[in-house]
């Protein structure tokens, strides 16, 4: 058996290596390294892919996220709503920002953020929810948009790992993830669904107005060279990088067919598993279907019950197969984001599945007797 890795970048690399290579020769070839003609060629091709008006390249997804607030205009002091349950990224740019983080509970079906705790957490200081894709699925961005309109509030998503991700609307109309908001974010981190190999991301927007005051912050807050009208960052997504997403986003659809089959795999092999959960696939989406991409399995997160966790996670590791606890500390409890204002009680959610989750391997490589193998040494330690 191969042996098993939580990403294998590698084996998805051999599969392409010509066409990487080539594009990356091209850069060099050119020495456009900064703003190259590839650059503007991805984000082209990411626009039509995505179906979105301006996609902006950038650096990673974390100043993805911060550049679309700063576009926004938000101003210290405005409140932010956003999932206590995701990685600290999204909470540490609001923070950054001088901007209030308000972190609100998730649902424990689908781990993405509950409206009914955002209604409860709308103050007139609300300016902006930020939804996150979490683990390859949209949040309820139905509800969410209906919030958002009837509180006037901006809608910001993080679709770092939800890239390709389709959202199915209640009338059966279907739209990208990260095209449904006043504006996204995504990352292009080694390891994301549309992986580089280094850092890159991107800000997407439908609104002309928007994607305009967002071109000028990420490069100095230009709009006229040397004419600085706002005050900007360096943030830029690099010509090789750019060469590489370029060559990969063709695949984009494959690679996320191959992690859903896997994540169908894993199903059913934990089917007749009472302690094991398995994800579940929601917005108006049944099972894991092989043509609506409503899920792209960023990860493939397990619930375990009456189990622990933890000796399972030392199991697995013992015995070869590497896999993660997305994420063990709820935001809140964390100590950067510590508030007197939240209340234990209004975490439940998040404060089980910390306790909870575990994400086996999940990657577009997985064969058949990797997955055969992970299945069984989980069930062997469940069953013991
Ligand atoms: C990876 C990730 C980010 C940050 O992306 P970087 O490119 O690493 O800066 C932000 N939000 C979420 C949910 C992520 O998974």
């Amino acid at each position: 058996m191969r042996k098993i890795q939580m990403v294998d970048l590698k084996g998805q690399y051999d599969k392409i290596k010509e066409t990487v290579n080539d594009s990356i020769q091209s850069v060099l070839d050119t020495t456009s390294y900064i703003n190259g003609p590839l650059v503007h060629q991805f984000q082209k091709n990411l626009e039509d892919y995505l179906g979105v008006k301006h996609v902006i390249p950038c650096a990673n997804g974390t100043d993805a996220l911060q550049i679309a607030m700063m576009g926004l205009g938000l101003q210290p002091g405005d409140e932010v709503i956003t999932a206590d349950f995701t990685f600290a990224a999204t909470v540490e740019v609001i923070a950054l920002l001088n901007l209030t983080p308000v972190l609100v509970d998730v649902n424990k079906d689908d781990f993405n953020i509950n409206i009914e705790a955002i209604k409860k957490a709308i103050t007139p200081k609300t300016k902006a929810i930020v939804p996150v894709h979490l683990f390859g699925q949209c949040a309820n961005m139905e509800a969410i948009m209906q919030l958002a309109e009837e509180h006037n509030l901006y809608v910001i998503e993080d679709n770092a790992q939800g890239i390709g991700a389709n959202y199915t609307y209640k009338n059966g109309k279907k739209a990208k993830s990260g095209t449904i908001g006043h504006v996204a974010s995504t990352s292009f981190f080694p390891s994301k669904n549309l992986g580089a190999y280094g850092d890159g991301g991107a800000i997407f927007t439908n609104d002309d107005d928007l994607a305009h005051t967002i071109r000028g912050i990420v490069n100095h807050g230009m709009y006229e060279r040397y004419h600085h009208d706002v005050v900007g960052v360096n943030s830029r997504l690099d010509s090789m990088q750019a060469a590489v997403l370029d060559a990969k986003l063709p695949h984009l659809d494959t690679y996320n067919a191959a992690r859903r089959e896997a994540a169908r795999k894993y199903n059913d092999a934990f089917k007749d598993e009472k302690n094991v959960i398995t994800p579940k696939t929601v917005n108006n989406c049944e099972g894991i279907c092989s043509t609506c991409d409503c899920h792209v399995f960023h990860q493939y997160t397990l619930k375990v019950k009456n189990i622990d966790r933890d000796a399972l996670v030392k199991h697995l590791n013992e015995n070869g197969i590497p896999c993660g606890v997305y994420y063990p500390i709820p935001l809140h409890s964390q100590k950067a984001y510590k508030d007197s204002r939240y209340n234990e009680a209004d975490f439940p959610v998040t404060n089980q599945l910390v306790k909870e989750v575990i994400s086996l391997p999940m990657h577009t490589e997985l064969d058949d007797e990797q997955i055969d193998f992970i299945t069984k040494t989980v069930k062997a330690f469940i069953n013991k």
